[in-house]
């Protein structure tokens, strides 16, 4: 704490252990004024600690026990009562004596709302109802927090309090410390909440408060937590969330709802709220450090115009608004003719001749250049943009493999990447039909690329999908094959004819004997069951060698080309297509 911080201590030597008090108030001349009053009172103890900078509480609160805090209205800019809430939670509790300048007969009721311990008109103050004022706030708290220990809800919502939260959140952190998942703790504040208890009546507040509640109750899953935590104020837990975005969607999903309007008995009214969020493990370990760590986003949120949320600190925030803008300029990528396809050989390994091709997807970025995948297909996954992006690529692959096989390099296979979030489009199948059919290539010239995720998701739906695609005559391969958790009985249930070996084992064939000893056996296994194989990611002549004597059937990799543009791999095919199949190509 700097210099602005004073202390200005009793020395009755009796009293065990003083009260140490937060003065937060901007007037110097106050500090010296309460000073005053306290030291007149002999038979309470009391550390005034004084802070002057709102910036400085978080720490104050790190290094001491306050028995309370002094609070002057006018410390903090914007609502009293949202600062309040913030305080509250910021402190852990601490009892909060509001001042004002304000006669008592003024006295905000949502200040006691939003959790204040007693509320003091300055103009009356003397040393007596000031030190009584703080012992019993003290004596409450002491006594609440027995009290709090055997109401587990809340009674006005029905929903969980702050106790029962906590334990909710502990335990959350315990399941996910194992299995490593991620959450997200939320804090929701409604905007503007004393102006509805101001003007249509605090009966009229609390029916508010209890439609918020019902809501958001409804539109979290099951497994998430919700407690009221302060007059307008909820606190969500967020279970196993796929990535801290997913959080932001959820957030935007939550603020969503308060944009309909609220029916209380007379009238119905719509209020805005503000939303933090704080992320395990990202941006905290421990429980109460999440719940404050939202709740400071949570005021951060509320300097914004209404139903907005922010994340806990400024790199995620800058992540996230650029992974925002990210986001709308991919939905114009599609309509703006930005997507591009390279092409990449698939070689025989035993005629080092061409079979066919893999497309990969590049976004041509206006300002950033040249895009690979690794940039887009996450956000394309997660906003649901993957399906108009795998359409597009499938079209844009059979135009181009037809005008290869009018240049006569027949009998080449495409190989189409598929992400898991495709099977979830119900026209999938239909669409893809039209596609091929329209462009005149054969359903059978089509080898569709899948990763093992996209089986796990949904195994009965997928393997529905796989069969009417293949009944058509298209092929699938599995891709990246090694990375994730396939079964026997998964790989025999579904028509794959081909297993691609992710290109991480072929790279370690020189370094490891395990990359070794696992090339070996996919390759085994693939023949046992009747599939074709083909190794990725070929880079030099002894991963090519090692392959080779152990029987693989194709590869794929820089040492026999990039992935490249249509105009150039025509030049590749050229180089590597058999010469006794090309006497219809046009030179
Ligand atoms: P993938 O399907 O496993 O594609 C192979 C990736 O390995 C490609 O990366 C390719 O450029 C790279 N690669 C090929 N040979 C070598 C090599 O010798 N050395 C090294 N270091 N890398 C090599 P790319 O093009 O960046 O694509 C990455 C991933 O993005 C693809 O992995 C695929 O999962 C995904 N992807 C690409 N295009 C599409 C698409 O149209 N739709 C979907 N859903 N995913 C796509
Ligand atoms: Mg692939
Ligand atoms: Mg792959």
């Amino acid at each position: 704490m700097n210099t602005e911080q004073q202390s200005s201590k009793q020395t009755d030597k009796r009293a065990p252990k003083p009260y140490q008090i937060l003065l937060l108030t901007n007037e110097h001349t106050e500090w010296l004024w309460l000073s005053h009053l306290l030291q007149e009172t002999q038979n309470l103890p009391i550390d005034l600690i004084w802070l002057n900078n709102p910036e400085q509480c978080a720490q104050a609160f790190n290094e001491h026990c306050f028995t309370a805090i002094l609070w002057d209205f006018a410390f903090s800019e914007g609502d009293p009562q949202t600062y309040l809430s913030y305080l509250t939670i910021e402190s852990n509790h601490t009892p909060i004596i509001c001042m004002s300048a304000d006669a008592e007969t003024a006295l905000p009721f949502p200040v006691f709302q939003a959790g204040a311990a007693d509320y003091l008109c300055k103009r009356y103050l003397s040393a007596w109802s000031l030190t009584k004022s703080i012992h019993y706030a003290h004596l409450r708290h002491e006594s609440d927090k027995n009290l709090n220990l055997r109401n587990d809800t809340d009674s006005l919502t029905g929903i969980v309090n702050r106790n029962i939260f906590f334990d909710r959140l502990r335990q959350s952190l315990l399941a996910s410390e194992r299995n490593q998942n991620l959450i997200g703790v939320a804090i929701i504040n409604i905007d503007g909440f004393s102006r509805i208890n101001e003007t249509l009546g605090y009966a009229a507040g609390d029916h508010l408060i209890r439609l918020a509640a019902t809501r958001l109750q409804r539109a979290l899953r099951k497994s998430d937590s919700i407690a009221r935590i302060a007059g307008d104020e909820f606190a969500v837990i967020l279970e196993r969330l796929e990535h801290f975005y997913s959080g932001s969607a959820v957030a935007e999903k939550l603020l969503d709802l308060f944009h309909t309007p609220f029916a209380l008995e007379r009238e119905s009214v719509t209020v805005s709220a503000s939303l933090g969020l704080a992320c395990y493990p990202e941006q905290a370990k421990t429980a109460e450090d999440l719940f404050k760590y939202a709740n400071r986003a949570m005021l951060k949120a509320k300097s914004d115009h209404g139903n907005s949320f922010r994340f806990y600190n400024q790199e995620m925030n800058t992540k996230l608004t650029d992974n925002l803008k990210l986001e709308a300029e991919f939905r114009h990528a599609i309509r703006g003719n930005q997507l591009r396809l390279h092409y990449q050989p698939r070689i025989d390994i035993a005629n080092n001749e061409i079979v066919g091709m893999e497309c990969l997807v590049r976004w041509e970025h206006p300002e950033r250049g040249l895009l690979p995948p690794a940039a887009f297909i996450d956000l394309a996954e997660r906003t649901g943009m993957i399906v108009p992006m795998g359409y597009w690529v499938i079209d844009q692959a059979c135009r181009d493999l037809a005008k290869i096989q009018e240049l006569g390099f027949s009998d080449l296979n495409c190989g189409v990447n598929l992400s898991f979030r495709q099977f979830q489009d119900k026209k999938l199948t239909e669409t893809l039909f039209r596609i091929i059919y329209n462009s005149g290539v054969h359903a059978a010239d089509l080898e569709f690329e899948l990763t093992e995720s996209s089986m796990m998701h949904d195994l009965d739906h997928t393997r529905r999908c796989l069969e009417s695609m293949s009944q058509i005559g298209m092929a699938f391969s599995l891709d990246d094959f090694g990375t994730g958790f396939s079964s026997f009985s998964t790989l025999q249930q579904l028509p794959i004819t081909t297993l691609k070996i992710d290109k991480s084992f072929v790279q370690g064939i020189e370094r490891s004997e395990d990359s070794r000893v696992i090339v070996n056996a996919i390759i085994s296994l693939a023949h046992n069951l009747k599939m074709n194989v083909v190794a990725e990611g070929v880079e030099d002549e002894t991963q090519l060698s090692f392959l080779q004597y152990h029987h693989c059937d194709q590869v794929q990799g820089y040492y026999f080309g990039k992935p490249v543009p249509y105009e150039d791999f025509i030049k590749v095919l050229r180089k590597f297509y058999p010469s006794n199949k090309l006497t219809l190509a046009k030179e």
